[in-house]
């Protein structure tokens, strides 16, 4: 192999049945431990000083690796910030394409990780306002009682380095342990690590500490768990007083599968007191900025567009238009991130495919709204992502092309889209309204120089009536990775664009502009 680079590191390990749990998997602890000491020796070999882990990111567990198996782990000094050192640090080299892009993700990494303690706060002081929303239909919900745990663990010169410093990674393990435990009992099934949130070391610990480690369950999402660990140190003076310190506390995200290896369905939880419903609560705005954050650190590819515009195919593709819309609001997994007055926002994640739906409730006829959102022109008057919206062709009693410009965002050129809208009227007896969009490639109208030529995968409004005056407005959004970035920030906590945009659209249906305006179509 190459001399690795400066502030590089290769670690290998071959997996003993020591390092894996009861299934013969490499244990989440382990990895966490081998992951932190090539990190620190990375640190080290960069600043030439003996280094401890003052926090960790968000962690990933994508694969799991088995007894028998070779584990490499390679870890790389992206970015050195001096200013929250007391040492400085030289910049770090940057010599390839690879380096230059991991070294800006550093700076944004940074940035969030900075924000963080503000957004959450922002988040959970937004939230308490909303129990009784957050809190409705909880049938077969139940109590997080029985997954309270407590463990101790005595720190000895093996868990520290050569100053007495116990290891980070050491205490993750260790944590893990004990969430391991918790999640279980929710399930009593497998749990298995998927992600932990970043956290940050609040303080050192050394050999001689007892550290006790407390857990319990905060929340349900389906499939997924999070457990939270608060862990406090007492050397032997304060063991005696009963006087600990809180060195930190940290939220781990599990899935379990059953013994025929399917993941298994968490029951919803019933807070019950104080601080069961902070940690629930707590654990939604997590979940909405480690979703945030996922997608806004994540640079991915644009999916170029396949679908072209074809006249003789006019009937089908305004079909599948609707059928797409209709399919993505009936999807399983919807959860809800946010619900502030009128307005709820829902998530779904699929395959790192992020969905967006706001219900809006609108106190106007169902049939008016319908109108109303059908008409592409009007949208520039309630939504400010759009500035523009030309009419290109009636291609159908209800379908219509439509050439969209939005703002400019950032130093960004402005983007534009072409789409087909296409809009149905309930059938008998239903009440459900649809007016459904998605891009498509309209020869007439090539990308210009002008504009970013973005797209919609699958957009729209699925409005139902609920009495002659008064309706629900869904409107669905399946993100493109054009637009994923601003929806992530959104959801982050960083903007409040979302709810804004939809409490505009509220306000514009209630207060329509003269009916005499509003085209035919
Ligand atoms: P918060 O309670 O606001 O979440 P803490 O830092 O006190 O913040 O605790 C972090 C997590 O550790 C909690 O969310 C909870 O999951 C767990 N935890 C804290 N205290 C206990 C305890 N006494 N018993 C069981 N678990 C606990």
């Amino acid at each position: 192999m190459e001399r690795p680079a400066s502030g590089e590191v290769f670690m290998s390990q071959a997996i003993q049945p020591a390092h894996a749990t009861a299934r013969g998997e490499l244990s989440a602890g382990q990895l966490l431990k081998w992951i932190d000491t090539t990190a620190c020796l990375a640190a080290e070999k960069h600043a030439g000083v003996s280094c401890v882990t003052a926090s960790v990111d968000d962690i990933q567990f994508e694969e799991t690796a088995r007894v028998g198996q070779v584990i490499t782990i390679r870890a790389k000094v992206t970015r050195a910030f001096s200013t929250s050192m007391e040492i400085h640090l030289k910049p770090v080299t940057l010599l390839t394409e690879q380096d230059h892009v991991e070294h800006n993700l550093a700076a944004e990494r940074r940035k969030v990780r900075l924000q963080h303690e503000d957004t959450f706060n922002n988040l959970m002081k937004e939230s308490s306002k909303f129990d009784d929303l957050l809190f409705d239909e909880e049938e077969g919900a139940v109590s997080t009682r029985g997954t309270s745990v407590q463990s101790i663990e005595l720190v000895l010169p093996p868990h520290a380095n050569h100053h007495g410093n116990t290891f980070g990674g050491q205490i993750m393990a260790w944590m893990e342990t004990v969430a391991t435990i918790s999640a279980s009992r929710l399930c009593w099934a497998h749990p298995f690590l998927k992600s932990i949130d970043m956290f940050k070391f609040r303080g050192p610990s050394t050999v001689g500490d007892r550290l006790v480690f407390t857990a319990i369950v905060n929340n349900t999402f389906q499939t997924c768990v999070e457990v939270g660990v608060r862990v406090e140190a007492f050397d032997c003076q304060e063991w005696a007083e009963g006087r600990g310190r809180h060195i930190n506390s940290a939220f781990l995200i599990y899935n379990a599968a059953d013994d025929k290896e399917k993941l298994i369905t968490f029951p919803r939880i019933q807070p019950i007191s104080k601080d069961d419903f902070r940690r629930y609560r707590g654990a939604i705005a997590r979940k909405r900025i480690r979703l945030g954050r996922k997608y806004v650190i994540s640079h991915k590819e644009e999916v170029p567009l396949r679908i072209h515009w074809d006249i003789s195919k006019q009937a089908s593709l305004s079909d599948s238009n609707v059928e797409a819309l209709k399919k993505l609001a009936a999807k399983r997994g919807w959860e809800v991130t946010s619900a502030v007055e009128k307005i709820k926002i829902y998530t779904l994640e699929e395959h790192d495919v992020l969905s967006v739906w706001v219900e809006k409730h609108v106190g106007s006829p169902a049939h008016l709204a319908y109108r109303l959102l059908s008409d592409f022109t009007k949208r520039p008057l309630w939504d400010p992502h759009y500035v523009s919206c030309e009419v290109i062709d009636w291609v159908s009693e209800d379908d219509q092309l439509c050439h969209i410009t939005c703002p400019m965002l950032n130093d960004d050129k402005p983007k534009d889209l072409v789409v087909l809208i296409s809009r149905r009227k309930p059938l008998k007896d239903g009440n459900t309204y649809t007016v459904a969009v998605k891009s498509v490639i309209l020869p007439s109208v090539p990308p210009s120089p002008q504009y970013i030529r973005s797209e919609i995968i699958c957009a729209g409004f699925l409005i139902h009536a609920i009495d002659s005056n008064s309706c629900i407005v869904n409107y669905f959004n399946h993100i493109s990775a054009s637009i994923l970035p601003y929806f992530a920030g959104n959801l982050g906590g960083w903007s409040k664009s979302i709810e804004e945009t939809a409490a505009s659209c509220i306000q514009f249906l209630e207060n329509p502009p003269d009916d005499g305006f509003i085209s035919t179509f």
